[in-house]
């Protein structure tokens, strides 16, 4: 069976001590998380070590980094290398989240770069892929995706593939408080799914875990999660407060 993967994008939020605490919380309350189902975290770079201490040794909580760099190493002042994530255990890079897209204009060539680097570095990939609304009112979604997906991920092999996790994200739907609808969702993750298997069979699409990120939280995680395609969430906002985070872990 397919992973569930809820994920907390922290984004650049809190400080040492709203970090500890949250971490605490969450290690407190899914201690019965549903069989199957893991969390991570997703901190900003300095929380990494804590976060990793905090829940090393403990089953079903990993962690993850919010990007990482595409280059190997040396003068890139200010970056974070895929094989410094590794030496500090980290266990996913989540890549290509749209705000990265947006803000930081990264390119499919440059996220392709990052995906191998990971890869490479034992590092599990998140990659988030999704439509803006102006591609949703005019049915591009599936155009979108398609060549988010064909242009950084599609290199890599079916092997390469037990390694990656997708995270489709509407963009309209992020921090907005608009949520897809659960159909709007079953139906975009059903086209991913058959994509991935028009292009690596039927095994590797069966076993990919195809999450949703989008305003997720406790009150419409379970109807969400309810969908055969929909294998989790990548959640924002909600994953700041434990008790939100954990009760969509539990949504299944
Ligand atoms: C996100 O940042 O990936 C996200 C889904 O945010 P939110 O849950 O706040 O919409």
């Amino acid at each position: 069976m397919r992973k569930k993967i809820v994920a907390g994008n922290w984004k650049m939020n809190l400080d040492k001590a709203e970090a500890e605490s949250l971490v605490d919380g969450v290690v407190k309350l899914s201690k019965d998380l549903p069989e199957g189902v893991e969390l991570v975290f997703c901190p900003s770079f300095v929380h990494i070590p804590m976060v990793k201490e905090k829940i090393s040794g403990i089953k079903n909580l990993a962690l993850a980094s919010q990007n990482c760099s595409k280059e190997v190493k040396g003068a890139f002042t200010g970056e974070i290398s895929a094989s410094m994530l590794k030496s500090y255990g980290v266990d996913y890079a989540v890549l290509g989240h749209s705000e990265r897209r947006e803000y930081f204009k990264e390119t499919h060539e440059e996220l392709a770069q990052k995906v191998d680097l990971a890869l490479a570095n034992d590092l599990k990939v998140i990659f988030c892929c999704g439509e803006v609304l102006e591609q949703r009112e005019s049915n591009q979604q599936e155009i979108v995706v398609l060549e988010q997906l064909e242009e950084s991920l599609f290199h890599l092999s079916a092997a390469q593939f037990a390694n990656v996790v997708i995270a489709y994200e509407p963009v309209w739907a992020i921090g907005t408080g608009k949520t897809a609808s659960s159909e709007q969702a079953q139906e975009i993750h059903a086209f991913i799914r058959q994509t991935l298997a028009d292009k690596y069979g039927d095994e590797v699409a069966q076993n990919t875990t195809i999450q949703y990120g989008g305003s997720c939280k406790p009150s419409n995680a379970k109807e969400l999660f309810a969908n055969e395609d929909v294998d989790g969430g990548l959640i924002g906002g909600a994953s700041l407060k434990a008790e939100d985070f954990v009760a969509i872990g539990k949504s299944y």
